[in-house]
This record gives structure tokens, sequence and C-alpha cells, in this order.
């Protein structure tokens, strides 16, 4: 695909500070002035992935591993992505840049795009790509960490042979109704379970759980988030043992600890699982420790890539 096309002509509109800056298909607009085709075939079939980053302080954190998440999913389902990765990195960064926001959320969804016919036949779409960083939601500081009440759901993860949970796409409605049904019930999230029964993760997030000060987080049926891989790598920093394991339910009503991950909501402790309290039902010791280190990690830009913001 070629890069011009959607590096197309750049408009410069002062950017808006409080709702950000988007990308589209080769433009740069306000957030608010953004629009995309009601026939692409994200929209019309969920046809598309997408990655999820934040940039924190001034730094995108993790870049290059998001980039190549990314550009795994888009090889996995057979979109070619409209521009290189290299312009895709520049994109992420300007997009933040122009957004003036220190602390974003950044988004980047690439969709089979628009085709002659709205029909379902992919073969002659051409790729969209969309970049959008919006003010970080203060709900989701990923720097403070507020508990939660979860529920195993009756709601089972997409089976990784339908779609390999590996592929970030566009396709969360059990993620949706898995929330819905924890939220009706009187909790604050989901937790889901494989098509064999193990927990696997939760909407938006990974699962960990402490058990005689082990860190355990399955490793089959998710997504293998970045902060899931961050949290792996403090525990090895911190010398607190870590195993990638299968979990059950009884893994989580027993454990000592647990907690989620994600790059929207930092590392949350869970403090009740369908009704059982956790540990003594507030944020563990050695979750503690970690947070503590990813709060760092995240004010001093380690592992990030230093957004340079025009005047
Ligand atoms: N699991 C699912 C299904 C997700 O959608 C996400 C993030 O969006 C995560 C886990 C956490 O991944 P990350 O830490 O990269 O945000």
């Amino acid at each position: 695909m070629d890069a011009e096309r959607t590096q197309g002509t750049t408009k410069h509109v002062a950017a808006n500070e409080t709702d950000g800056f988007v990308y589209v298909n080769g433009d740069f607009c306000p957030a608010r002035q953004a629009t995309i085709s009601v026939f692409d075939h994200g929209l019309l079939y969920g046809d598309g992935v997408y990655d999820t980053l934040m940039a924190w302080n001034g730094f995108l954190f993790k870049l290059d591993a998001h980039l190549d998440r990314l550009l795994r999913s888009c090889r996995a389902v057979k979109i070619e992505p409209p521009v290189s990765r290299n312009r895709l990195r520049d994109l992420f960064l300007e997009t933040v840049a122009r957004s003036r926001l220190r602390n974003a959320y950044v988004k980047c969804i690439v969709t089979r795009g628009t085709s002659p016919a709205p029909l379902l036949d992919p073969r002659h779409c051409t790729p969209g790509l969309v970049i959008f960083a919006v003010p970080y939601p203060a709900s989701a500081d990923p720097t403070k960490a507020k508990g939660v009440r979860a529920k195993i759901t009756s709601i089972r993860r997409i089976p990784h042979d339908v779609i390999d949970s590996r592929i970030k796409s566009l396709n969360y409605l059990p993620f949706v109704l898995a929330r819905l049904e924890a939220i009706e019930a009187g909790y604050d999230e989901a937790l889901m379970q494989d098509a064999q029964g193990y927990v696997c993760e939760a909407p938006g997030w990974n699962v960990f759980v402490v058990h005689d000060g082990t860190v355990v987080t399955p490793g089959a049926s998710i997504l293998e988030g970045i902060t899931r891989e961050t949290v792996i790598e403090i525990s090895t920093r911190l010398k607190i043992p870590c195993n990638v394991r299968a979990m059950t339910p009884y893994d989580l009503w027993t454990a000592d600890e647990a907690f989620l991950t994600s790059t929207a909501g930092g590392i949350a402790p869970i403090l009740e699982v369908d009704g059982r309290s956790i540990g003594d039902g507030q944020m563990g010791r050695i979750c503690q420790a970690i947070v503590q280190e990813f709060r760092r990690m995240l004010e001093s830009g380690e592992h990030g890539t230093a957004v340079t913001y025009g005047r």
C-alpha cells in the first residue's frame, strides 16, 4: 500500500488541549471533527485490529512493543497497514505531540477499510488507519491503583481456535457483555473463563494471583498484555517468583492477593471475587511493591519514547 495515500494533505489546525487530536486516513484534525466512512468494514463487520498505548509524562510507554503487537495482529488477519512501520511510529508521536497532552490515552485502529460495495468480501478493500490521542481518563490513572470487586461471568472468552487470543481485533462484544453482566450483578469488573473453564483474563485486562509469595498469571487464551509483560519484568527485578500457568476459579477464590493489569488502567488490585474477599480485602503487600515500581517506571520515562511537543 502506498504511503502517499494516507499521508495525504496535513491540515494545520490548532490543538484543542481538552479533547485531543486524531489522525484519520491521511489528515490530522481535532478530536471532535474526526469522521470515518459508515461503509468501513471496521464498523460494518468488526473487521480490523487495534492497539492501545499510553503517553505518560510526555513519554510513549513501550512504543515499539505496541507497534510490534499491532503489526502482528495486522499480519494475522491479513490487513496490510496503509503506511510503513516507521511512518506509523512517527504518526503515533505526531498525534500525541499535536494533542499537546503529556498524559494521553492513545489508540491506533487499522481497519479492512472500504470497498466499492459494502458487502462482506474483504478482497477489494482499501485499509483504513485511525490514531487518536485523548486525555488520559482520570478514573483510569495507571499510577493510582484502585481496588475492584470482580465476578467470574457466564460469558466465555472467544476460543482461540475461532480467533487467536493474541490478535487484538475489533471483536469485543463478549468482553462488553461480560462487563455488563458483572456490573448488573453489582460488581465492578468481569473475570472470564476460556472454553475449558480456566480463568484467562478480564475485559481489557490480564489477571494475576499471588499464592504463598509467588505471582501467577495465565499464559493461554489471553491477549499478551504489555502491562502484564511489564509486571513479569518487575517481579524478576524485585526477585518475586513468577509463574505463567493455567488458573482455575479456585485459584482466584483462595488467592492471597489478586490484581488486573492494562494500559488503560494500570495495576488494579482485586479485593473480592464472587463474594469472597481476597486476602484481607485490601491491596496486598506484593501488589503494592509492584505498583510502586510501575509508578516509578512511568514517572521516570523508563521504556518511554519522548514526544517532541512544538511550541
Ligand atoms: N486483555 C485484553 C482482552 C485487552 O483488550 C487488553 C488491553 O486492551 C489487555 C488484556 C491488557 O493489555 P495491555 O496491558 O497491553 O493494555
